[in-house]
């Protein structure tokens, strides 16, 4: 099975919500339209200031050399629209990532050269390859490597079904991607459905470093509080923590985790507030024990829970996993984010290292 997503803008950014944010058809039958030869090093770029003529299409032939045919637009996020393109010389299909100028007062966009930086560096089977860069008419392009789905768009098909081993593989990949970057002090900050990418292969790359950044693992500093879509937020980041680390990143993939499973979104709030009633409504609320440190947080008092509510987890998700998995997930899902599992840590578990059965890819 190989089916051509539709997967329009299910990006988002902190505090835009993943699966509401609507589907758009691929634009089927877009014309064709060649770009300028890539340069040769990403860090060669040098863009030239937005045109107007930008807008309608991302570029035009302007001469010879190595081109690129736009194929179909298949996301648009915050920052910029996806197309699926191929490489005139080589037949190479790759997704182009326009990034967006408009409104940059100061040039070139600096969660873009983030980002861009940030990908450079990165080498991973899990992580999505950036190829080059390229500049055409103003616009800049990201070259990725091109991946047939993303998670919230392959869950929301009708029909899909994962084998327990497909799952696993799943979930394995997703660690594995998270504990590399975590290994090269990098925080993701926005591990969500819609970030995360499968290609025909079923192998899963960790997509979207626009709100990634590099983190002391020696000193603790303070960081912006908002960060990652509010369904996959972190309880301490919900009560305010700016010290923060790669446990943020876990708390997310515990979510998506139970997501695969479940094919829906667990922890579904609309504010920060409601949010946090939701994740209490499913975990219970934390105890003392559970989190020493909760009290010091800078909102905790502000929105201390008015009863203690017991865990419901095993409850509701032991209908979807097995024994070794809840407590994988539990582990990724800990209050605390000290004693939260790191993804290295959870990818030694039982539900990896000893359950049945194996893992195995989801090949389409
Ligand atoms: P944004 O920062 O706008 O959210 P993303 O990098 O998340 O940008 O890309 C937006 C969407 O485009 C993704 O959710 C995904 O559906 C699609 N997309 C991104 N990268 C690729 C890729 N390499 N191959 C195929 N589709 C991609
Ligand atoms: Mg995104």
């Amino acid at each position: 099975m190989r089916r051509e997503l539709n997967n329009g803008n299910r990006s988002g950014r902190p505090y835009q919500q993943g699966p509401s944010e609507g589907y758009r058809p691929a634009s089927q039958g877009a014309p064709t339209i060649s770009l300028p030869p890539p340069p040769s090093e990403p860090t060669a770029v040098h863009p030239s200031p937005p045109s107007e003529s930008n807008d309608a299409h991302p570029a035009k032939a302007s001469r010879g050399g190595n081109t690129y045919d736009l194929l179909t637009c298949v996301g648009e996020g915050t920052y910029g629209k996806v197309y699926k393109a191929k490489k005139n010389d080589t037949g190479l299909i790759v997704a182009l990532k326009r990034i967006r100028m408009e409104g940059e007062k100061d040039g070139f966009p600096v969660t873009a050269m983030r980002e861009i930086k940030l990908l450079q560096n990165l080498r991973h089977e899990n992580v999505i390859r950036l190829h080059e860069m390229m500049v055409s008419k103003g616009s800049v392009y990201m070259v990725f490597e091109y991946m047939e789905h993303d998670l919230t768009g392959l869950l929301s098909l009708q029909g899909i079904n994962f084998t327990p081993a497909n799952l696993k593989s799943l979930n394995y990949q997703m660690l594995s991607g998270l504990a590399y970057l975590h290994d090269k002090s990098i925080l993701h900050r926005d591990m969500k459905g819609s970030n995360i990418l499968l290609n025909a292969r079923g192998e899963l790359k960790l997509g979207d470093f626009g709100l990634a950044r590099v983190y002391s693992k020696f000193k603790r500093d303070d960081y912006t509080n908002r960060v990652i879509t509010l369904w996959y937020r972190s309880p301490e980041l919900l009560l305010g923590e700016t010290v923060y680390g790669p446990t943020v990143d876990t708390f997310s993939a515990g979510c998506i985790m139970l997501e695969l499973f479940t094919t829906k979104p667990v922890f579904q709030g609309n504010d920060e507030i409601h949010q946090l009633e939701v994740i209490y409504s499913i975990l219970g609320t934390p105890s003392e024990e559970d989190w020493p440190d909760v009290k010091d947080l800078p909102w905790y008092e502000l929105v201390k829970p008015k009863e203690s509510l017991p865990s419901k987890f095993r409850e509701i998700f032991s209908k979807w996993l097995s024994p070794a998995g809840l407590d994988l997930a539990q582990g990724l899902l800990a209050f605390d984010p000290a004693r939260r599992l790191l993804a290295d840590q959870a990818m030694q578990t039982p539900y990896f290292t000893s359950e049945a059965p194996p893992m195995e890819k989801p090949l389409q």
